[in-house]
Parts: C-alpha cells; sequence; structure tokens
C-alpha cells in the first residue's frame, strides 16, 4: 500500500525557475543547470524503480522522507514497512562504472575516461539506518529488524569490487534484481515485531515528522535581484514576458492566449522569495504598469493577508 508518494522536491522546482529567471551570462549559470540535471535524473531514476516495487503489495510504501536526527536531518528514499522487518533503499542513477576499493573507497570512471571520488553509498545508507533505528526508539516503536539496500537505478551503471570486499554484494543491488533480494530478507525475518495496525500508525507517522528541505538557493548561488528575469512566462513555449491586452495574457511567440498565465509566474515568485507579497512586488515582478490591475488580480485569487489597505500583504499558495 502506498503510504506517501514521490514528488519533485523543493530543490528542483527552486532550480528549475532558476534555469527558468537567472540571465544566462551569469557566472554560476552553468552550475544552476548541472545541479538541476544530476538532481533530474536522481528523481527520475528514483521513479523507475518504483516499478519494481509493484510486486510487493503487503508492504506499506512510504517515499521521500526527511526526518530529524539530532541538530540536523536524514533522508529517506524508499522505506518498505511489514510487521516483521523493514528495508530501507537509497536509489542511486549513476553513470559510468563505480569502483570500490577493500577499504570502500569509490571512485567514479565516468563515460568520457575521467575518474572523480564519490561518496560511498554503503556508508550512507548505514548512517541512515542507524538514524531511523534511533528515531523509532526515540518515537517508542517497539524494536524491528531494519535492512538497508542502495539501489542502482540505471542498467548501466557497473559496480567493481575486489572479491574481499563483501559488503558490496552485501548492500548493492541493480532494480531488476531487487524482488530477488526482497525475497531472501523477507526469509530471514520469520517473527511478527508489529501488529499490521502499528505497522499503519508507524507510516503515518513517519509521513507526519516529514519536513521537507527548503533551501536558500538564491544564497548560495550568490543571485542578487538583478540577476533575475522578471515577467509572467508562456506556459505552452516558455517564453518571456508575455503581454496583458484586455484582461488576457497574450505570448508573442506562440500566440497562445490565457487569463492565467500570472498563477504559474506568481508559483515561480513564491519559490523565489517565499509566500508573502505585496502589491507592488506583485507589479514589480509581473511587469505590470497598473496596481489596480494587480489588485484585480490578487483579489480574483483569495488569497489570505494581513495589513490594511495600502500596506497589505498577501500570502501566495504553497508553490506545487
Ligand atoms: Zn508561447
Amino acid at each position: 500500500m502506498l503510504i506517501k508518494n514521490r514528488t519533485k522536491s523543493v530543490r528542483i522546482k527552486k532550480l528549475e525557475v532558476m534555469q527558468r529567471r537567472i540571465i544566462r551570462h551569469h557566472q554560476r549559470y552553468l552550475s544552476i543547470e548541472d545541479e538541476l540535471s544530476g538532481r533530474l535524473a536522481g528523481h527520475f531514476g528514483e521513479q523507475s524503480n518504483d516499478y519494481f516495487l509493484k510486486p510487493f503489495r503487503e508492504f506499506s510504501v512510504v517515499h521521500d522522507l526527511r526526518l530529524s536526527a539530532h541538530d540536523s536531518y536524514f533522508q529517506i528514499d524508499t522505506l518498505l514497512l511489514s510487521p516483521r522487518y523493514l528495508v530501507n533503499l537509497e536509489v542511486k542513477y549513476i553513470t559510468g562504472t563505480l569502483v570500490f576499493d577493500h577499504l570502500n573507497q569509490v571512485i567514479r570512471l565516468k563515460d568520457d575516461g575521467t575518474e572523480e571520488a564519490f561518496k560511498n553509498p554503503i556508508f550512507q545508507v548505514k548512517r541512515q539506518q542507524s538514524h531511523l533505528i534511533e528515531w523509532m526508539a526515540k518515537n517508542r516503536i517497539p524494536p524491528i529488524p531494519v535492512r538497508s539496500l542502495v539501489v542502482m537505478s540505471n542498467p548501466r551503471t557497473i559496480i567493481k569490487a575486489p572479491p574481499s570486499n563483501k559488503e558490496v554484494p552485501q548492500y548493492i543491488t541493480h532494480s531488476p534484481y531487487l524482488q530477488e533480494r526482497i525475497k531472501v530478507i523477507d526469509k530471514m525475518y520469520g517473527e511478527e515485531k508489529l501488529t499490521k495496525k502499528e505497522v499503519g500508525k508507524l507510516s503515518k507517522m513517519l509521513v507526519r515528522h516529514h519536513t521537507p528541505e527548503n533551501p536558500d538557493l538564491l544564497k548560495r548561488y550568490q543571485i542578487e535581484e538583478e540577476d533575475i528575469i522578471k515577467g509572467v512566462y508562456c506556459t505552452e513555449c516558455f517564453y518571456m514576458p508575455v503581454v496583458r491586452k484586455k484582461a488576457t495574457w497574450h505570448c508573442p511567440k506562440c500566440s497562445y492566449k490565457s487569463k492565467d498565465l500570472h498563477l504559474n509566474t506568481l508559483s515561480d515568485y513564491a519559490l523565489l522569495y517565499g509566500q508573502s507579497i505585496t502589491n507592488k512586488q506583485f507589479c514589480d515582478f509581473l511587469c505590470l504598469s497598473s496596481r489596480h490591475t494587480a489588485k484585480r488580480l490578487l483579489d480574483n485569487m483569495n488569497l489570505t493577508h494581513t495589513g490594511g489597505y495600502k500596506g497589505r500583504v498577501y500570502t501566495l499558495p504553497y508553490p506545487t
């Protein structure tokens, strides 16, 4: 049973807005594109791995968890829950070859022949596993075995390790073998540690404690206000800015027309600057010359607001 689905992270959504709106000659523009393409590959890798989870109907499945541990957070891509054991899956979409040595140091050989040091995903899942066990103990969940696997969702990823390294075959698998690996785990744990009702309660508790990440990417990439392209964009061809004529937005490039194009642009605003907006900020970001038009559009959105008529601050919907 699927308890919590996977959606694009706020980080990816912010990067998409930045890719759309940062001036092309900004010195960090290519780094933004790089991070976005890496994260999108990861996201689609996780999605494609979900296909291999379909046979496991008896599990409660929770995707994308971010839970607090001490002063920071730990993240879990997919958690499978059953009354007998839990399985933590860390899904990786990696191109090239991962080479482990007998000390578990990892090098990634890229397709272009270059190599780079790579964070060991086995350490990563072990850390997640111990954080999860601690988290459950703190939340008074009866002890239950937790196993972890690193799942390679790109079928072309090659894993190399010396025979003396026993952890690589124990922890790492490719998506198509996931079912077999879970069958083996299933045979190891016969005893029910939680009732079905307790598994349901635990799943809901995990979802309730999930804290989405909200990174300040403008600060990280040193983006100033003048680096951001303003205006309403066309949802058909992404041209910007579209023009407003007779209460309708018109795209000069593809001739698309719509009364609602400002809504997507406000979602961009919320991702860049947060959900609060004044009439002046609205006019400025949407390149509107009339504050009366702005007021009408804001009123039509039925947003909650604070402050009097002049200093009114509206709260935009959480960007989706
Ligand atoms: Zn267009």
